[in-house]
């Protein structure tokens, strides 16, 4: 049987015209919301509207009309009114950057997250592939421990078959209870990050750790543009001249319930990124760990009753080189770019709810969020400029106020340019599709990307009508098409390489 004369989509469960509906795994409002949908004829238009906004689970739904002028005859092209669309309204993505919230629009931000980071370290979208020569460090920054806590043991660091905290069973801590664990805790198992001893935790300085987190992050990469410039025997605020530190970083909760965050550092030449670096990985690693220990800050006390704190990075800083797509060597420590890019977006869409089981928040994390509450009504006794005053609002994030990702201007391309792009070609799609014209691919993405202003203006009165689809059981049912299509996607990149796989064993 020759691969090619079989249509790609063949043998995907109910997959084409003639495939029965699989509607077994539907839960009873889809298949409410599917029944209705056919009955009433409007199927078709929500079908359409729904694979228009990738299976959004909360679209934003718009009321209005648009005009496409050109801009430098000011002749009408295109006029747009919503009543037009399908369901007569507009609907656009949430745009959701979580995947609790949103699996479809989550999925959109991690793959541009994915680019966004992996143009940083092998080029292209508009970033010099040079980069690729300069050198990266992947750095996990940790919290400082607050007490012990269970959990399961690191991977591949375990002596004790993974249990918990083996230890002389019979020591206890002053409140009488054990300071050892026999059990060994499933990483989804509610008591993970939980304390041993509720009252020798030290909740406060685990609240007020969060809370200072991005100060600490910024201090740090001052401290490390400093030690670079101090390095290369340059005046700190000269480094532009000889080098230039770009980084991306995600946060991450640990099942304790502290931020870590998960940086890439890139270190490239005076002239911007994929200009030579001044410094190789090694000179820059030892640099890295000379000064990141030593970054500190001291958190202002709470109220008179309190003292300061010293804010700093635990103990447990890995650094580790990370190589281009080209030349990986897998007998070092070293991480492949594609990994770690991989790795990076997958956190991009997280946040604090990932530890929740279903709607339940664990003991521990209920605790840190009353500590939140606590400290913030303390601050505000003890004056209206206490820096604590906001942890009231941060109570749900556990103190944690900084971005999920963050990255430094040159690092790569934006997301938002990569949004554009997407936008972009939405538009060019409809309108060749209108023209009966077909995509012409050669210089697609720079055109895409580019930075220029479109020679086309686009005039529009929109009002925001609402959010979410409108009737209950469309959201389960763009959650199964979204389910669904994952499923088909992922089982195409299956055929795909069983067909490579296929070709290389013929040979
Ligand atoms: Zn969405
Ligand atoms: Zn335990
Ligand atoms: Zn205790």
């Amino acid at each position: 049987m020759s691969a090619s004369a079989v249509s790609p989509n063949s043998g995907f469960p109910g997959f084409g015209d003639t495939a029965p509906l699989d509607i077994a795994e539907f839960s009873s409002a889809t298949t409410e919301a599917l029944i209705q949908r056919i009955a009433d004829g409007s199927f078709d238009a929500w079908a359409d509207t729904a694979a228009r906004v990738g299976y959004c689970a909360n679209p934003v739904r718009l009321v209005g009309s648009s005009t496409t002028v050109d801009a430098a005859t000011g002749q009408v092209l295109d006029t747009f009114s919503s009543d037009q669309s399908p369901l007569g309204v507009v609907y656009r993505p949430c745009g959701n950057r979580r995947a609790d919230v949103c699996p479809s629009c989550s999925r959109v931000y991690a793959r541009d997250t994915f680019e966004m980071l992996r143009a940083g370290l092998v080029g292209g979208k508009t970033v010099s592939t040079g980069v690729a020569s300069n050198p990266v460090l992947f750095a996990t920054f940790t919290a400082p421990s607050f007490g012990s806590v269970h959990g399961p043991r690191p991977v591949g660091g375990s002596t004790a078959g993974g249990r918990c905290r083996p230890r002389d069973m019979s020591e206890t801590c002053r409140h009488g209870r054990p300071t050892s664990c026999m059990a060994i805790h499933e990483p989804h198992d509610p008591h993970g990050g939980a304390p041993l001893c509720d009252e020798c935790y030290d909740w406060e300085g685990a609240v007020v750790w969060n809370w200072w987190a991005p100060e600490l992050w910024r201090r740090t990469v001052m401290a490390l543009r400093r030690a670079i410039a101090a390095k290369l025997d340059v005046p700190e605020e000269s480094l532009g001249e000889s080098a230039s530190l770009q980084y991306a970083k995600v946060a991450e909760f640990q099942t304790r319930g502290l931020v870590h965050f998960h940086a890439l550092f890139r270190l490239d030449g005076p002239s911007g990124p994929g200009s030579p670096s001044p410094l190789d990985e090694a000179e820059l690693a030892e640099t890295f760990r000379r000064v990141i220990n030593g970054v500190e800050y001291f958190a202002p006390a709470i109220d008179a009753e309190d003292t300061s704190r010293l804010i700093q990075w635990g103990t447990q800083i890995d650094i580790r080189p990370v190589r281009g797509a080209k030349g990986v060597d897998y007998q070092t420590d070293s991480l492949h770019a594609e990994q770690v890019a991989g790795y990076l977006a997958k956190y991009a869409t997280k946040d604090v709810a990932e530890l929740d089981h279903g709607q339940l928040r664990g003991p521990h994390l209920r605790q840190l969020e009353q500590t939140c509450k606590e400290l913030a009504t303390r601050g505000m006794a003890a004056g209206e400029d206490s820096p604590y005053l906001l942890l009231f609002k941060r109570n749900r994030t556990l103190g944690f106020r900084g971005h999920f990702s963050t990255k430094s201007r040159r690092y790569s391309i934006t997301l938002g340019a990569l949004r554009r792009a997407r936008h972009r070609f939405q538009l060019l799609r409809a309108d060749l599709e209108r023209r009966g014209k077909p995509l012409d691919p050669t210089g697609l993405e720079e055109r895409l990307l580019a930075d220029e202003e479109s020679s086309t203006l686009i005039v529009g009165a929109w009002a925001f009508q609402g959010s979410g689809w409108t009737r209950s059981g469309d959201r389960a049912l763009a959650l199964a098409a979204a389910a669904r299509s994952r499923e088909y996607a992922q089982w195409r990149a299956e055929q795909t390489r069983d067909a490579i796989t296929q070709r290389k064993d013929r040979r």
